[in-house]
């Protein structure tokens, strides 16, 4: 396993430089060079105090290729999660009460984490991007900003 340094995590106070036994950590890019670490070695994520630096694997396996039945059951799930979101932003909307609205907003993030959990498992890493967007207009979804 290698270092790896989350840059937007960084808080720059070079810790990292000073403990690399073999300066993998000092580049010009920002990003450890893989080539002067040592495998499993981890001192520099140790000595981070803003815990930007990770060891990760140098390969990952394949995924799994995905089940084609679960994919159309997760889509199907992600249709009917998506109207009952829409569903409850109406209520939200049109209701005075505002117990009511509260339980309504409540409803309408619940079911657009559940949606969002439908949209990952049927193969959408990113579950409010441009691919889900198209995917729920083609389904008939209004689609609910916060
Ligand atoms: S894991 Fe060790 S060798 Fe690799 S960058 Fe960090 S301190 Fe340097
Ligand atoms: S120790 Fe962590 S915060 Fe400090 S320079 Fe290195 S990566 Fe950035």
């Amino acid at each position: 396993m290698y270092a790896s340094r989350n840059i937007s995590l960084c808080t720059k106070d070079c810790l990292c430089l000073f403990i690399c036994p073999t300066g993998a950590t000092d580049t010009e890019n920002g990003q450890i060079d893989k080539t002067q670490c040592i495998d499993g070695c981890r001192m520099c994520v140790d000595a981070c105090p803003s815990h930007a630096i990770s060891l990760v694997f140098e390969e990952y396996p394949e995924p799994k290729a995905k089940d084609t039945q679960l994919v159309g059951s997760m889509l199907s799930f992600l249709e009917k999660k998506s109207s009952l979101e829409a569903l409850a932003a109406g209520l939200a909307e049109s209701s005075s009460d505002p117990g009511a609205q509260k339980l309504a907003k409540a409803l309408q993030r619940s079911f657009r984490i559940l949606g969002e959990d439908c949209a990952r498992e049927g193969g959408f890493m990113l579950p409010q991007c441009n691919p889900v967007r198209d995917l729920k207009k083609d389904l008939d979804i209004i689609d609910i900003e916060e």
